[in-house]
């Protein structure tokens, strides 16, 4: 599936490079700290080459102020050769996740994280989404899994996945539950589930006593072992048996949402160019 939207955001590229004499640009503010999200960061920009964006990591000091940040991103929102901005969670503690998503422009922000982007959503509005969110729809629509009517069971409420996700099932016709760490009785609601989403951070929770014969369950959680390794929140070996179909982890959702980032930057570099009408599938 990775493979199928990288060749087609190369064509977009390609077409794009012909009409603006550029290949979009992409920015990734990442600062100093949080070693998970420098592999992150390294792997969208590996992705990006291979699909011929143009990508750069911005590597901030961990000491770096708020408006030393804050100015940062302002001149990158006039930066015409930057198309799509992310900003790498989490951040120091000094420093605001609201301040980050107030000041990137509306218009470069790729992952979704402004209210502007949310409120869009939420109100059913052309928007650009949190990326890993979008991978789960993308994953869904690609393997055309039935969505209208079904019972959709998002185990997060997050605002990076559970709720912007809960939105975009709605909107498919779906019937949503989300739960959360306050849930009672979990497998209740699993066990009722034609699409599962386990989206936790717990490492293998979901176990298959706890899946519906034939639900398409979609593992979102990305937990490191103390012996080392990286296991996803779905107890993949005994879920497939149970399971109709189950993405892995690694390997799953993680990648696809790297993809999707540059999906929503290809779409943003339409839109900046005023050609929003001719983005692949979408915002305009
Ligand atoms: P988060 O903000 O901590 O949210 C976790 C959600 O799961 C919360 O809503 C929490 O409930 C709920 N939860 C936690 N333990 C639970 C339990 N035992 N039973 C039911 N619900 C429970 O985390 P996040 O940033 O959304 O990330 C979640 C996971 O996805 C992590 O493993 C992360 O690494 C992974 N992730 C993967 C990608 C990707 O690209 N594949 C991207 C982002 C995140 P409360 O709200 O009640 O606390």
């Amino acid at each position: 599936m990775g493979a199928e939207i990288k060749a087609e955001l190369r064509a977009e590229i390609e077409k794009y490079g012909r009409e603006q004499g550029r290949a979009p640009g992409l920015v990734i503010v990442r600062i100093s700290g949080d070693a998970a999200s420098g592999m992150y960061s390294k792997a969208i920009v590996r992705v990006a080459e291979e699909v011929s964006m143009q990508a750069r990591l911005e590597q901030l000091p961990a000491l770096i102020s708020p408006d030393e940040l804050r100015a940062m991103l302002l001149q990158l929102n006039c930066d015409e050769t930057v198309q799509g901005i992310i900003v790498q969670m989490p951040l120091p503690g000094h420093l605001s996740q609201k301040m980050v998503a107030d000041t990137i422009s509306p218009s470069k922000d790729i992952d979704g994280i402004s209210p502007r982007s949310a409120g869009n959503l939420f109100l059913g509005l052309p928007s650009f989404l949190p990326a890993t969110a979008a991978a789960v729809m993308e994953i869904l629509e690609r393997t055309k899994t039935p969505l209208v009517g079904k019972r959709a069971i998002i185990i997060s409420r997050s605002n990076v996945v559970g709720k912007p996700l809960a939105m975009m099932l709605l909107q498919k016709n779906a019937t949503v539950t989300i739960c959360h760490s306050r849930t009672m009785d979990l497998p209740v609601f699993t066990r009722q589930a034609d699409v599962l989403v386990a989206a936790a951070g717990r490492a293998n929770m979901i176990t298959a006593d706890m899946v519906r014969p034939q639900a398409v369950v979609i593992d979102v959680g990305i937990n490191e072992l103390p012996e080392g390794g990286i296991v996803g929140d779905v107890d993949f070996m005994s879920v497939r048996e149970v399971a109709g179909a189950v993405t892995p982890t690694p390997g799953g959702v993680g990648p696809l949402t790297n993809i999707l980032l540059l999906k929503q930057c290809m779409q943003a570099a339409w839109q900046q160019a005023g050609a929003g009408k001719r983005t692949m599938d979408g915002v305009a």
